[in-house]
């Protein structure tokens, strides 16, 4: 089991559509794939066509009232399931404040369910908060997705930062898996800056310095399209909406490269839908 904390403290990055649409991808090729949807914000949930609140509890029921993650997860796809969030769970950092243990919620709820995936993909909030502490100790691999942005290293020596403290501290099998670059302009000066300046942030804190990283710039990036954010607002993921787009390519591609092979060609202009 692969389980994947997708996390960048900043907000419109590309966290819940990374999250939803290489979920979708890994789903649709057969791994038994669980999205965990930390925002309060509930995008991730929305995303995957479920109505926050409607679809009866969430995780907001787990973290604070010991609720199993079975009763909460829905299937929205084949192999495709969801933890949904609630709006509740913005209120989860001061009700945990005086619980022993608080970080580690989600990993034991992990632990404890009766039902084994591929892949868990954790959408974080916008935010260093206890919700984000617990995506941090339940994952083992933290994926970043960063807006090719001319400020998109801002804040990363930050977010690493935090990250290692908790894999000195309480998650020791922590790693960074790597940078995934989101809403990319291809053949922009800019993006090629960005790139450069990623490359070079990383070439000077490669082991020794960061040891808990094998942290890489995914070759895969995602393209800005219009698609992906269409897409959101009918509840389907991209292989659903618009399987032939550039964004459905982007994130095939992704899920390959994550699994360390080629991509399959089967989305690449064939038009197939991957689920539904
Ligand atoms: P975060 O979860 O980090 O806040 P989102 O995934 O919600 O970021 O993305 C922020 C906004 O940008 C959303 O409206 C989303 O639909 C849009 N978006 C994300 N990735 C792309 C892309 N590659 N091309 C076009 N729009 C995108
Ligand atoms: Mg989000």
């Amino acid at each position: 089991m692969r389980r994947i904390a997708v996390l960048n403290q900043k907000g419109g990055v590309g966290k819940t559509t990374s999250t939803v649409n290489l979920a979708a991808a890994l789903a649709a090729e057969g791994h038994r794939t669980l999205v965990l949807d930390l925002d309060p914000q509930a995008h991730a949930t929305l995303h995957l066509g479920l109505l926050p609140g409607r679809s009866g509890p969430s995780l907001y029921d787990v973290l604070t009232q010991g609720m199993p993650l079975e009763e909460v997860r829905r299937e929205v796809a084949p192999n495709l399931y969801i933890c949904g969030s609630h709006i509740d769970l913005a209120g989860a950092e001061l009700e945990l404040i005086n619980m022993v243990g608080r970080e580690t919620i989600l990993r034991d709820q992990l632990e404890a369910d009766t039902e084994s995936f591929d892949y868990v993909l954790m959408d974080c909030p916008p935010s260093l908060s206890i919700l984000t502490l617990n995506a941090l100790c339940a994952a083992k691999e933290v994926l970043i997705p960063l807006q090719a942005h001319f400020l998109a290293l801002h804040g990363l020596s930050k977010l690493l930062e935090t990250i290692n403290l908790v894999a000195r501290r309480v998650n020791r099998e922590l790693r960074v898996a790597g940078v995934l670059l989101c809403l990319y302009d291809a053949g922009t000066r800019l993006g090629g800056e960005v790139i450069e300046d990623l490359d070079r942030f990383f070439d000077g804190r490669r082991s020794p310095p960061m040891p808990w990283s094998d942290a890489q710039v995914y070759r895969t990036r995602i393209r800005r399209n219009i698609r992906l954010a269409e897409c959101p607002s009918f509840g389907q993921s991209i292989f659903q909406y618009a399987p032939s787009s550039r964004g459905a390519e982007d994130y095939a591609s992704l899920a390959a490269e994550l699994q360390g092979r080629q991509p399959a060609s089967l989305w690449i202009g064939s038009g197939a839908r991957a689920h539904g």
